[in-house]
């Protein structure tokens, strides 16, 4: 991907390969199917598989010792070939209204972050598909760290256990759960890592699992449109559009991508998302930018362009960082583009701003972290 972008991309590695043949495989990567066809590889019972993997993704356990199922011998045996880690958490911040964010390090010392985020009725859990991102939005944080990879399944799929973890929310089907969706909204593009982000919500959408339902995992894409149909034809989940502008030239500026997909390409994969009905709609999400996008004759643009598509808005208070080109547009100024889009007929249009007090906006904890470290060491990134 070049679109002006300085980063750097490395290709994906997945935890086990590339560190010699000692490395353990954890199970957080693989399907009941990947893991059946390991066990008759390795000549062990094909049946262990979905046993091994209910203790897995029903109760949460690391240990193969506590899988009372597994006779002490193939416990020993599976124990030294698999592992069911979760990444490391280097940083844990907890916000005064319960909004908790992680910054996890990988075992090759990238850093990516997760938020989880309470409401009244729900609790959703904000994933990184990425280590930063390739794109460079002129307003987001995550586009101006350097160093870029694709997260592997196991990854991915670690962000969730380790909130379930740290939220008692095993075994798996309980009632009450506290975290009752997923958004693929935090660090990365995902549809730039889309084989290993839709084998991991297969992972997590498995009935024998942590079984959160296709209804309840938004993808969020800057606009990645050879990918949107086959994220609707084979997974299905509800999609979101980071779209921010209605008319290319601005929107060239402010999400790049846009020069290789312009809007009328990105309206059209849209329009024909497999699965759109008024009960499964777009969520085109549209930060508010000071003099930038938020007039009423961009509402008005707003309204026209996403005309005839079952859609819902959210309007996203711009989130400032240090340095950042722009501010964000005043409460008046939200509040009258938010009556117009209501009285257009879509609901409740406002994302509230969760956690600002342990820097919730995507991006933001990691380049906090890493100009801590800069300042102490004196390295330059
Ligand atoms: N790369 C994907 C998903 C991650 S970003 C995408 O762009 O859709 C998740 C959302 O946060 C996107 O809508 C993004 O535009 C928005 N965002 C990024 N930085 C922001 C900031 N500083 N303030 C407000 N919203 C921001
Ligand atoms: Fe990447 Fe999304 Fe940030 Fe753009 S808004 S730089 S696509 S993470």
């Amino acid at each position: 991907m070049t679109l002006g972008s300085t980063n750097t991309v490395l290709s994906a590695t997945t935890s086990s390969a590339n560190l010699g043949l000692m490395q353990k495989t954890n199970l957080l990567g693989l399907s009941i199917n990947d893991l059946e066809a390991k066990m008759v590889m390795l000549g062990l019972p094909k049946f262990r598989a979905r046993q091994v993997w209910r203790w897995v993704w029903r109760h949460g356990l690391t240990n193969f010792d506590e899988m009372s199922d597994l006779g002490k011998p193939a416990r020993g045996q599976l124990s030294k070939i698999f592992s069911a880690d979760r990444p490391m958490v280097s940083q844990r911040l907890q916000s005064i209204d319960g909004t908790i964010k992680w910054l996890i390090r990988f075992d090759d010392g990238n850093e990516a972050e997760c938020v989880y985020i309470p409401d009244k009725t729900r609790g959703t859990l904000c994933v990184s598909s990425q280590v930063g991102c390739t794109l460079t939005c002129s307003f987001c944080h995550t586009g101006t760290q350097k160093l870029v990879r694709n997260l592997t399944v196991a990854e991915i799929c670690g962000q969730v256990t380790l909130a379930m973890d740290e939220l008692s929310d095993w075994p798996s089907g309980k009632p009450k759960r506290r975290l009752t969706n997923i958004v693929l909204m935090g660090m990365g593009e995902p549809l730039f890592n889309y084989d290993n982000v839709a084998a991991a919500m297969r992972i997590i959408m498995s009935g024998e699992g942590v079984a959160i339902s296709k209804r309840r995992i938004t993808l969020s894409t800057s606009g990645v449109v050879p990918e949107i149909k086959r994220c609707g034809e084979d997974l299905g989940v509800n999609l979101a559009i980071s779209l921010h502008a209605t008319r290319d030239d601005l929107r060239n500026e402010l999400v790049p991508i846009n020069r290789k997909y312009p809007l009328a390409e990105l309206i059209d994969a849209c329009r024909n998302y497999p699965g759109l009905s008024n009960a499964r709609r777009i969520t085109w999400e549209y930060v508010m930018l000071d003099g930038i996008n938020d007039s009423d004759e961009d509402c008005r643009a707003l309204l026209t362009l996403i005309k005839g598509i079952p859609s819902k808005l959210n309007l996203i208070p711009f989130n400032p960082w240090p340095g950042s080109p722009y501010i964000c547009s005043s409460n008046d100024r939200i509040e009258a583009f938010a009556r117009r889009v209501l009285n257009a007929g879509y609901a409740s249009p406002v994302r509230k701003p969760r956690g600002r007090d342990i820097l919730a906006a995507c991006g933001q904890l990691k380049s906090e972290s890493q100009r801590a470290r800069r300042q102490k060491t004196g390295v330059s990134f």
